[in-house]
């Protein structure tokens, strides 16, 4: 990757403010196709385009590409710009390519005129053959050479829903024997008798991506059109196309090229992420193991994460897998500084301590950011039976073993030093119960000598009778392969994970009880949590969004 202040899409255009533009003349835009919804590749694309936005202080576009009626639906424009919006963007003007669909009609009957397009009658396969070969020339339609007349009248029946769909198409003419085998004659126009989802049934022949992408951006006067790799060899198209209808007093916009990101062990595909929805893998486009922003944030990524990922990755010129812990550094990064910790228990062992006077409690005070000393203190309950993790205790164990031992001391967080005496078992033999002592000259933050005595392990628990229950949803990659959709023998719905969501109970801290949904916070020791939508006033659900690499713990 470039380590240069400037990427290579600033050198462009920086050097077009040398040469062409004014300042004030740059515009962008980011184009979705409402057919799905947004994932973690158009978050690069919308930090790209609106960070050029506020770099140079040039409005930026959010335009929907909505010119295919068959899988474009107003539930998709809705989740984009939610999606946009809560990633923190503002964009100048809303628009759609469905705006200009008369517009983009007119300009096509201009083609015709001067003998640049015209309607072509035979069956999609009668094409395809005639497309030829890289390195053969195509063939010519029969209907290459009707007249003007003749093409203008059907294109015009085409509009008037005189035809049915598949019985003509309208193609640019140009040249079928062009090296870039996009320009042989690409089609323009294709009928089809849908509904749009805001033209309704207004129209009954839609534009092509080619055909209504360049002159959209010409529309709105767009100075640089930035896509992705995929779109180079149709640069040479959008050419032509803006040669078409150009008028030299505008701005001419430019179509340039970027790598499109791909992150390990998911897939970054509208088509491929509508297909788990579909098959019912995942719950929906917001499922929290989705790659989408709506999945990430109820996973409990926030805006700042992923912005931050966008712009650690930047952008390139060639294609690279992004591995998905370089995302979850971002997200353990920012919630580190901005998550309230507090203590809950997955996997729970029962804890008594049997010198502390029976039956009562006290309310201990818990710091709730040692990263934010704003963040302030809360109380947390503390009695004579606990939970603690299964995990952090052990009959025997080696040195460096810094939880609780038979006989071993270990502070608890907030709390006092306690020593493990005696634990119980069941007829399996698994430990169901730890019989301990407590010091209770040893409370943290007490100022005693022995509250500022040093023990090697500080544990997390919380108390038998306080504790809430809740719901917890532990995930793990959705996939088992770093890259699914790149094998050539298998398809990527063969790699789905079966584990990737576990369902546990979790004992929490009293505290977390008002929790809102979409709070985030980090459970000490075991990473970041956040409050799920299907939480009720019964129960709490809480995802796990990224685990902690533990620092005070071991
Ligand atoms: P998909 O295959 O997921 O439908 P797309 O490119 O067809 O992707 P669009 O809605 O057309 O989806 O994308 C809007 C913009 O986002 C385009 O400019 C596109 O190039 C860009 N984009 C899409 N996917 C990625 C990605 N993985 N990385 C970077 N940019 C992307
Ligand atoms: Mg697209
Ligand atoms: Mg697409």
């Amino acid at each position: 990757e470039e380590r240069e202040s400037l990427n290579f899409l600033e050198h462009i255009i920086e050097n077009d403010l040398k040469t062409g533009y004014e300042k004030n003349q740059l515009r962008f835009r980011f184009p979705p196709e409402p057919n799905g919804y947004l994932h973690i590749g158009h978050a690069s694309s919308i930090c790209l385009n609106f960070g050029l936005g506020l770099k140079y202080n040039a409005p930026v576009n959010l335009r929907f590409d909505d010119t295919n009626p068959i899988k474009e639906e107003q539930e998709y424009v809705d989740a984009i710009k939610r999606d946009v919006q809560w990633l923190g963007f503002e964009w100048d003007t809303e628009r759609y390519a469905s705006d200009y669909f008369q517009q983009l009609y007119d300009w096509a009957v201009v083609l015709i005129k001067n003998g640049k397009a015209y309607v072509d009658s035979q069956t999609s396969e009668e094409m395809a053959d005639q497309k030829g070969t890289p390195t053969e020339p195509g063939t010519e339609s029969p209907y290459r050479s009707r007249s003007v007349e003749e093409n203008l009248e059907l294109f015009e029946g085409m509009k008037e829903g005189k035809f049915a769909e598949g019985t003509h198409v309208l193609r640019a003419k140009i040249d079928m024997a062009a090296q870039n085998m996009l320009m042989r004659d690409p089609l323009m126009y294709r009928i089809l008798h849908r509904t749009h989802h805001r033209t309704d049934t207004d129209w009954c022949i839609y534009p092509m991506y080619d055909w209504a992408h360049g002159q959209s951006d010409y529309v709105e006067q767009v100075t640089h059109s930035l896509c992705t790799l995929e779109f180079l060899p149709h640069r040479e198209l959008y050419d032509w196309f803006l040669d078409q209808i150009y008028d030299p007093g505008k701005i001419r916009p430019k179509q340039r090229e970027f790598a499109r990101r791909n992150l390990s062990h998911t897939v970054v595909s509208k088509r491929k992420l509508l297909q788990l929805v579909e098959s019912g893998v995942v719950k929906g486009w917001d499922d929290p193991r989705m790659p989408t922003i709506s999945g990430l944030r109820r996973r409990g990524y926030t805006p700042e994460s992923i912005r931050n990922f966008a712009d650690t990755i930047g952008i390139a010129k060639r294609e690279n897998l992004i591995d998905v812990s370089l995302l979850e550094f971002h997200v353990r990064d920012h919630l580190n500084k901005i998550a309230p910790r507090v203590m809950g228990v997955l996997n729970p062992l029962k804890l008594v301590i049997t010198n502390y006077p029976k039956g009562s409690e006290e309310w201990l005070d818990a710091e709730n950011n040692p990263e934010d000393p704003s963040a302030g203190f809360r109380k947390v309950p503390f009695s004579g039976e606990l939970y603690i993790e299964q995990d952090d205790f052990r009959e025997e164990a080696n040195r460096k073993f810094f939880r609780l031992k038979l006989g071993g001391e270990v502070r608890l967080k907030n709390g006092y030093i306690i020593k493990a005496e005696s634990c119980t078992k069941d007829t399996e033999g698994n430990i169901i119960e730890v019989q301990c002592t407590y010091d209770p000259k040893s409370k943290s933050g007490s100022g005693t000598e022995e509250s500022l005595r040093k023990v090697k392990g500080t544990l997390h628990w919380v108390s038998m009778k306080h504790a809430i229950e809740a719901e917890i949803r532990l995930y793990d990659r959705l996939f088992t392969d770093e890259s699914p959709d790149t094998h050539k023998d298998k398809d990527f719905m063969d790699f789905i994970n079966p584990e990737s969501l576990k369902t546990i109970t979790g004992y929490l801290e009293p505290s977390l009880k008002d929790a809102k949904v979409g709070d985030r916070v980090q459970f000490q020791r075991l990473g970041y949590f956040c409050v799920d939508p299907d939480s009720n006033s019964e129960k709490l659900v809480f995802n796990r969004t990224v685990g902690l690499r533990d620092t005070w713990a071991k």
